[in-house]
């Protein structure tokens, strides 16, 4: 894995739903989960790659990579913005553990820069990579898939107990942390 550049899919500029105020939101590719629901099928991969477009009916390519410098570049374009919205940026994917070294580099950036930091993420890591994420996001949104440790690996591919103990991590630090349960007809909503 590159380590100096970050392979992104998105750059979506003037987000409000990923986060307070208005956002640009940041999406990486590579995921180590492989949800049978995912609506992101292109963020799986970690590197760049050829996928069949249905609006445009062509094949298109996913995926680029960006230096730090690129990306703050996008980002500092709507400084103002995040200024009079109390917005900033949000890291997603994907899952953003997946390029850690340039994700923390990022939000490092940022928050040096004043920039307020979200990400977005399942917290499938260790637990130190885990901490070192919390030192630089303002808000975490956490995605928990299934509340059941079988049914979790059923339905993602990964086991539930390193979320689980990154969870009761955030719980401690008292994060400022959105949880959310993405509620998936048929996996996990029922009593
Ligand atoms: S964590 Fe998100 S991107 Fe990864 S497989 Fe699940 S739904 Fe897809």
């Amino acid at each position: 894995m590159r380590d100096s550049k970050g392979c992104i899919f998105n750059i979506q500029r003037f987000s409000i739903h990923d986060g307070p105020g208005i956002r640009t939101t940041i999406f990486f590719k590579g995921c180590p989960l492989h949800c049978l629901w995912c609506s992101n099928p292109e963020s799986l991969n970690i590197e760049p790659e050829e996928i069949w477009d249905n609006i445009k009916k062509k094949n298109v390519i996913t995926g680029k990579y960006y230096s730090i410098e690129e990306v703050m570049e996008i980002i500092r374009k709507d400084n103002d913005y995040y200024e009079e919205s109390k917005g900033g940026i949000t890291v997603t994917g994907g899952e953003i553990f997946f390029q850690k070294k340039f994700v923390i580099k990022l939000l490092k950036k940022c928050k040096k820069e004043g920039i307020h930091t979200a990400c977005e993420t399942s917290a499938f890591t260790t637990t130190s990579d885990f901490k070192e994420l919390l030192k630089n996001v303002d808000l975490l949104i956490m995605d928990l898939k299934h509340y059941d440790t079988d049914m979790h690996k059923k339905y993602t591919g990964v086991p539930l107990e390193p979320i689980l103990q990154n969870l009761d991590i955030a719980i401690d630090k008292n994060v400022n942390m959105l949880l959310r349960i993405p509620i998936i007809p048929g996996v996990n909503d029922s009593l």
